[in-house]
């Protein structure tokens, strides 16, 4: 509801709705970041009078494509390929790639929206974008996961370059799909160029710490959100959902932290244990063997206990960090994590609280991380892949972690001035919009009607 909202706020919504009616995830995204930017332009005029929200809610470019691809047995299959190159004022367009069934349209236009302030959040300069395909990759063999990825990027590669659009992971995409991506731009483009992709392996221009990136980076902003108020992780309980990269690496993190992390989930239910999770058996089941969670619960066995098809939120815990897709947190599971004395709340993925289940949290006073600042580490670190490609050299662990902590930090810091700035202290939501959208929106200012 933005009935007392700025006019320029309604406007760019009515807009969105009339133009995007199929898209739900997408007008779910806009409203929040346009929930938080009426003061923005009460303060600013000329970001209504230049119609700036309008611009930024219509993708700079959308590219749809077919993709076709023979499975082992010889038969023939069709998916669809995406990449919406959202907005370029702050530098290439950047963003990950989904392989998901439940990837259309909609979907990668409200990640590539959240992608435009994450990535003017972390004070670097990269464009918003993000892409994929309905491709669903489960139980495909790695043959089969080859000759897609070949053919996604066949016809993707035109769109791309080191100074045009950068792709990297995202659900479904980890390094041994940027490498066959990778291969094929090689091949097609007749350039090495590192600086297209980021994700990449170690050996062929990768960045250590990239692929730890995004979970490191939200423990490091939930640690901090907790410091501000005279708290840490050491002792917590905390919950993480999911069993993918963001997740494994929140739970690496905060364990290394002092934190207990009793559960993490995956499509087929969850695992809860007291004791604290066996991360590398973990990692063993998920990463290695690609299996479910089930099966981890199995070999650890006494102190583990898994839930076929259970809501990993009913697990009381002090820190929860929502690790796995959108909209994966609703309005009851927000109760439930209230009522057990929750007291911090970070996004690991993309917008998996819901708008309801966030008011609940903020109103009883949770400290609530939004993705787009709380995950940004991912997304910053392949800034930081970029650098060290664009100068042919490769930093140790240490010194990418070490960035990747002080690019936290900022993060932390711009949304809470920013926050303090239009008079809501500690609200991390208005914060990270509003010192985002500044950031797009004064570059589009300063570079003319385009
Ligand atoms: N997919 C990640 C995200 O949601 C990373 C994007 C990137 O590194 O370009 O931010």
């Amino acid at each position: 509801d933005l009935r007392n909202h700025h006019p320029g706020v309604r406007s760019a919504y009515e807009h969105v709705v009339r133009r995007n009616p199929d898209e739900p995830e997408f007008q779910q995204a806009v409203l929040e970041v346009l929930d938080s930017l009426s003061p923005a332009l009460e303060r600013h005029p000329e970001y209504a009078d230049q119609r700036v929200l309008e611009r930024l809610c219509e993708p700079e470019r959308q590219i749809i494509f077919r993709v076709p691809w023979r499975d082992d047995d010889g038969n023939v299959h069709i998916n669809r390929g995406f990449r919406v190159e959202f907005n370029s004022a702050l530098g290439p367009y950047k963003g990950g790639l989904r392989f998901h069934p439940s990837v259309n349209l909609g979907v990668i236009k409200f990640l590539g929206f959240e992608q435009i302030f994450k990535n003017a959040l972390t004070g670097m300069n990269i464009g918003g974008a993000k892409g994929g395909s309905d491709f669903d990759p489960k139980g495909r063999s790695p043959g089969e996961i080859e000759r897609f990825c070949q053919s996604f990027m066949t016809e993707l590669h035109r769109h791309l370059g080191e100074h045009t659009d950068v792709p990297a992971g995202d659900i479904g995409v980890g390094t041994r799909e940027i490498g066959y991506m990778f291969g094929q731009y090689r091949r097609l483009a007749n350039r090495w160029e590192a600086g297209v992709l980021t994700g990449k392996g170690l050996e062929w221009g990768g960045s250590r710490v990239r692929t730890e990136a995004t979970g490191y980076g939200t423990v490091l902003f939930t640690q901090r959100m907790l410091e501000r108020n005279g708290k840490d992780l050491d002792g917590r309980r905390v919950v993480v959902s999911g069993a993918g990269n963001v997740a494994l690496y929140s739970i690496q993190r905060a364990q290394q932290l002092g934190a207990t992390v009793v559960a993490c989930s995956d499509s087929s239910g969850y695992v809860v244990d007291d004791k604290g999770l066996d991360l590398e058996l973990l990692k063993q089941v998920k990463e290695v063997e690609r299996k479910r969670i089930d099966v981890y619960a199995e070999r650890r066995g006494q102190s583990a206990q898994f839930v076929e098809g259970g809501n990993v939120w009913d697990v009381p815990c002090d820190v929860a960090l929502p690790s796995a897709t959108q909209n994966e947190l609703d309005e009851r599971s927000a109760r439930t994590l209230v009522e057990n004395g929750v007291i911090a709340v970070a996004e690991g993925a993309n917008m998996p609280t819901t708008p309801e289940a966030v008011a609940v949290l903020r109103e009883a006073g949770v400290l609530f991380g939004p993705g787009k600042a709380a995950n940004a580490g991912g997304v910053a670190t392949s800034v930081l892949e970029m650098r060290q490609n664009a100068r042919r050299t490769s930093w140790s662990f240490d010194h990418a972690e070490s960035e990747l902590a002080e690019t936290m930090a900022g993060i932390h810091d711009r949304c809470e001035e920013a926050a303090e700035r239009y008079g809501a202290p500690g609200n991390y939501v208005l914060g990270a919009n509003v010192a985002g959208f500044e950031r797009v929106g004064d570059a589009m200012l300063a570079q003319g009607l385009i």
